[in-house]
């Protein structure tokens, strides 16, 4: 990796937008009601266009273009013919899906040369939002002070179903109630899921995923992490099963895409749907994720990824059937690494200890049961209590359960309660049948031989877990099995139905009244149900409790943090994958360890780090050759091209594929990242540390047009400077 050392010359410009910009950098995802309360402080942060061009309720904007991509990412329209851009890895799995040994789109990527030639990407869908509004009063309707936590829970669960099951009958859209601030508010969705989504391009792993895990959560960072995919609709433009006749969507809204690039101090947005932020946690809460979840998940993973990752660079088939699993289990691997060193560099704990002092003292003169020195007093006790069942809880999903046969029992555990329930003959094999449909697909991407290995890994770590977490029952298995994991590893994956598709099918496609037995003595069953049957009666009812008392005490805790400290900090509703919109600046910054300041990364990043040896540097050769020859057309900036850059937006998981705006909101990147130590903005932002990084969009252009081949897509797409 190459040390940018910052010119003299430019020293002066950085320290001075700097100073500016430090004062303006501001935490908040802001709902998009929101922004006419935000326009003033946007408009002197640098935004250029009027707040109701972003949203405004009941007319078209902007908003309009953000679209929830696939299951939990975000993408943006970019053409009137429903043109969608997202990240790479947020179309991953929907590629590999339609990659084969001998068109693997993941290895070699894809460029459409004209509509016929677009993919369509079964399972893979594009929702639009249509309608965001409060419906508080309605959800808490009948909900009195009398009312008991029990009987609100169920009055809102009632009026929630009621209302969605109004607007879908009404309107015709699914509708979704979310809480917001620990649930003082609830907002609903309309939302519009498009099926027919077909892929359009999509750049190889050596570009888009550029990197690998050694790079992902890192800054300087240069992977051109873009795909492009394309919604097709039915007649009348609305949702429609693929069909080869389906349209490409009519788009009213699209965004312009500004090819002039930003610069250090821009102003920026960032509109998406973040998944999950938890800001407003007391200190003790914070300390269950920083001393519990995170350190067990990493330690899981790391023997996980350790099995899998050696396989994987073995064997080309190994890689395409675990290329995306491999992916989701190491993001969040390196994530909750580079939380804990955020939150610990940082001291998190110790500030939000302060916090709490100062909330006390802003309340002296409450001194109620609910005054907030009680409130925090009683969350603290109630963690307390549940540190056990959670270090159980978490290490059991994260190690036995994550062992793909024993996860897997679970549609054995669904095939006996369909059993239990009493259906016979043909419901018993409709019921059998749904049920068989998601077992097939684990098979497609499934290796035995190799989960045996994870098995005889993970297996004796899960047993080394202290307290509640290993199940007296495991034990006694573990006995019967010479208390040996190698001998306990072969039992199953040569007993199991399960290690061999075809044998469990069986009980799909020829059911038969013995196999409720058969299951029952299936020794990868008998793991499985061990621990849930443990889980069931040692962990989850102190879970359950754990989540209803806090239900009501972090309600309360919101409340209070919105009475007394509102002076003190903005408050915005934790992320809940509904839309938001971040605002900042494009600002580098030097990470830690390191004497590096930048707020970009080039091409010539890209080639310096390029290393034929390892598989995640390995620049393909068509790119490097585009470097030789300087053949990069109109996308040149002073003899090189722009990749990524990084901005102070305050986004989170579910923001990957988010389109990165400028002051008139226009397209000018594609959120894809956080830098490592400010992943832990999802449990505390600090604009000092924390950054959002995004591709160029120049850099994507160049690779569609000279990488690709594919300028075509230039016509459709509306590009300003
Ligand atoms: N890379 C992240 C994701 O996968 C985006 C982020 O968390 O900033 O969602």
């Amino acid at each position: 990796m190459r040390n940018r050392l910052l010119p003299l010359s430019l020293f002066s410009t950085l320290l001075f937008s700097t100073t500016i910009y430090n004062s303006q950098a501001k935490e908040g995802m802001w709902r998009p009601a929101d922004l006419k309360k935000q326009a003033d402080e946007m408009k002197k942060a640098g935004l250029q266009i009027p707040v109701s061009k972003l949203y405004e309720d009941g007319k078209a904007a902007l908003n309009d273009a953000v679209v929830i991509f696939g299951g939990g990412c975000t993408g943006e329209v970019v053409s009137a013919q429903g043109l969608v851009f997202t990240n790479h890895h947020c179309g991953y799995g929907a590629v590999q899906g339609v990659s084969t040994d001998a068109k693997n789109y993941l290895i070699n990527g894809f460029w459409a040369k004209n509509n016929a030639d677009e993919v369509p990407c079964p399972g893979l869908s594009v929702t639009f939002i249509k309608k965001i509004e409060e419906v508080t009063k309605q959800i808490l309707k009948g909900i009195t002070e009398e009312t008991s936590e029990a009987e609100r829970a169920q009055i809102i669960a009632e009026n929630i179903k009621f209302l969605e099951t109004g607007y879908r009958k009404l309107l015709g859209y699914t509708a979704e109630v979310k809480p917001f601030y620990n649930g003082n508010e609830y907002w609903v969705t309309l939302l519009e899921k498009y099926d027919d989504v077909r892929l359009v391009g999509f750049p190889p792993n050596g570009i888009g995923k550029f990197g690998g895990d050694t790079d992902n959560w890192m800054w300087p960072r240069q992977t051109g992490d873009f795909g492009i995919f394309r919604v097709y609709a039915g007649p009348g433009n609305k949702p429609a099963a693929y069909n080869i006749n389906n349209k490409p969507y009519k788009a009213e809204q699209y965004f312009p895409i500004n090819t002039s690039g930003v610069k250090e101090g821009d102003y920026t947005m960032v509109y998406g749907f973040p998944y999950v932020t938890k800001e407003y946690l007391t200190s003790a809460q914070l300390a269950q994720t920083q001393d519990i979840i995170d350190p067990i998940r990493i330690a899981a993973r790391k023997i996980k990824l350790g099995v899998w990752d050696e396989a994987m660079r073995k064997d080309p088939k190994t890689f395409l059937k675990y290329a995306s699993k491999q992916s989701s289990v190491s993001n969040g691997y390196k994530k909750w690494q580079g939380e804990i060193r955020g939150l610990e560099l940082n001291d998190v704990k110790g500030k939000k200890l302060a916090y709490e002092t100062r909330l006390m003292q802003k309340s002296l003169s409450d001194t109620g049961i609910n005054s907030p020195k009680s409130t925090l007093s009683q969350i603290n006790a109630a963690v307390e209590h549940n540190n056990n069942y959670l270090r159980a809880y978490e290490s059991t999903n994260e190690t036995v359960l994550g062992i793909e046969i024993i996860g897997q029992a679970a549609y054995l555990q669904r095939v006996l309660n369909i059993y239990r329930s009493g259906v016979k003959d043909k419901a018993l094999t409709d019921t059998l049948a749904k049920v068989k449909k998601g077992l097939e697909g684990f098979y497609k991407n499934y290796d035995a031989v190799l989960d045996k290995q994870l098995f005889e890994n993970l297996m004796p770590f899960y047993y080394m877990q202290p307290g509640l977490a290993v199940a007296p029952k495991v034990k006694s298995l573990y006995t019967e099995n010479g208390s040996d994991f190698g001998k306990w590893s072969s039992n199953v994956y040569g007993q199991s139905a399960l290690a061999i598709k075809e044998m469990a099918m069986h009980y799909f496609d020829a059911p038969k009244a013995s196999d409720t037995v058969d299951i029952k003595n299936d020794p990868a069953y008998q793991i499985y149900h061990a621990v849930i049957d443990w889980q069931d009666q040692s962990v989850r009812p102190g879970m359950i409790a754990y989540a209803k008392r806090t239900d009501l005490l972090n309600r309360i805790y919101m409340q209070q943090q919105l009475q007394y400290m509102s002076g003190e900090r903005n408050f915005y509703p934790d992320a809940n994958q509904t839309l938001r919109l971040t605002y900042g600046h494009v600002k580098g910054i030097t990470p830690q360890g390191t004497s590096l300041y930048s707020y970009r990364s080039t091409l010539e990043d890209v080639i310096a780090k390029h290393n034929p040896d390892v598989e995640e540097f390995n620049v393909p050769s068509k790119l490097r050759d585009l470097y030789l020859r300087k053949d990069y057309g109109r996308w040149n900036v002073n003899g090189t091209v722009p990749v990524t850059f990084i901005a102070t937006n305050h986004t989170s998981g579910g923001n990957s594929g988010s389109p990165v705006l400028n002051a008139k909101g226009e397209l000018i990147g594609i959120n894809f990242d956080r830098i490592w130590d400010g992943t832990m903005s999802d449990l505390y932002y600090d604009p000092n540390l924390c950054r959002n990084i995004a591709v160029d969009v120049r850099y994507v252009l160049f690779i569609i047009e000279k990488y690709g081949n594919a300028p075509w897509l230039f016509k459709e797409m509306n590009l300003v400077k």
